[in-house]
């Protein structure tokens, strides 16, 4: 039997109404990654919320770029030898999808993320400026075996709050967990069936879609999540690394759905960088589709997305 409780999962990218556990379910709520994250599951398995919450923070010590001394600061720092294993996978899974990118997904875009820094600035960069730190972007420049990234400095900004929820639905899924809605800032994993509502990026407070999900992870990727605006133009977090500013690609969303929450974080950035052909790149992943949102509101998915996951839209 169906219930539908309204779980609305703050300042996130999608809204899930739980199925299953109705009314018994308790939402647990803490700040890592930069995001809040929110965890909901059955009362009697309240206590593994904590679980989560200190995974959570042990993988901020890998994989922050901004934490003085966590891994990846001593990586980018020149101050480390060898990798832990969660970072290799990590950089080496990015380093996979930048291959089949073309390099539209790049982590080594980290001087540009702090150039950027669309939490603080208020007007774009120079030129020059862009152009300089630009130079230092490349993925083939890195390497984890033998370990060296030369000059260059990572950003996993695009992948890491994936990786992280799949360690937790796994553990979850270990401790017997039947029904959870883990949400690392728009990274949701689903253990039990749920129908999840994707926001609509021209008024994020509203829905735009819904779907029904399965034991999957959903991720969206868009321009409205963090972003200042200069002269009416809007400057975003998610740049292009063939040209050095906000990627431009004429979609206002992409949600990627997959078994595995990384994967789905990793390529909602990805196509969002490439536009509406790099829905294509779906296709090198078991069980993996994606929603794309264009600037004009038009709906592209992959093949029989609507039957799949029963999309339904919502009437503006
Ligand atoms: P997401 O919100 O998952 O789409 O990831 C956006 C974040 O990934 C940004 O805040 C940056 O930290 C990083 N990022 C931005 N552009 C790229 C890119 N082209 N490839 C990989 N990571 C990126
Ligand atoms: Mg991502």
């Amino acid at each position: 039997m169906k219930k539908i409780t309204a779980i609305i999962l703050t300042i996130l990218l999608i809204i899930s109404f739980c199925g299953c556990s109705g009314t018994s379910s308790v939402t647990k709520q803490s700040f890592h990654f930069d995001t809040v994250i929110s965890i909901s599951t059955d009362k009697k398995d309240i206590k593994k919320s904590e679980d989560a919450f200190r995974l959570c923070s042990d993988l901020e010590n890998i994989f922050s770029r901004t934490k003085e001394g966590s891994e990846l600061w001593l990586l980018n720092n020149k101050k480390l030898s060898s990798l832990s294993s969660d970072l290799k996978n990590v950089i080496d899974f990015s380093l996979y999808v930048s291959s089949l990118t073309d390099g539209a997904f790049d982590i080594t875009i980290a001087p540009l993320s702090d150039l950027w820094n669309v939490k603080e600035r208020t007007i774009p960069p120079k030129e020059e400026e862009i152009k300089k730190h630009l130079s230092r972007v490349d993925y083939k420049k890195i390497s984890t075996n033998p370990l060296d990234i030369k000059d260059a400095a990572i950003d996993l900004g695009a992948v890491a709050k994936g990786y992280a929820a799949d360690l937790i639905t796994t553990h979850f899924r270990d401790e017997g967990v039947k029904n959870a809605i883990i949400d690392l800032g728009g990274n949701v994993c689903l253990i039990g069936e749920y129908t999840v509502g994707i926001r609509d990026p021209f008024n994020p407070e509203a829905l735009y879609a819904k779907i029904t999900l399965k034991d999957k992870s959903a991720v969206t990727s868009g321009a409205y999540q963090r972003y200042f605006e200069h002269e009416g133009v809007r400057y975003h977090h998610i740049i292009d690394p063939r040209t050095g500013n906000c990627a431009d690609s004429a979609l206002a969303s992409v949600t990627v759905i997959s078994p595995s929450s990384m994967q789905a974080d990793a390529l909602s950035t990805a196509i969002y960088v490439l536009g509406e052909d790099g829905i294509r790149i779906c296709n090198n992943f078991p069980d993996t589709d994606a929603l794309l949102i264009t600037e004009n509101g038009d709906i592209i998915t992959t093949d029989g997305f609507k039957e799949k996951y029963q999309l339904e839209l919502f009437e503006k």
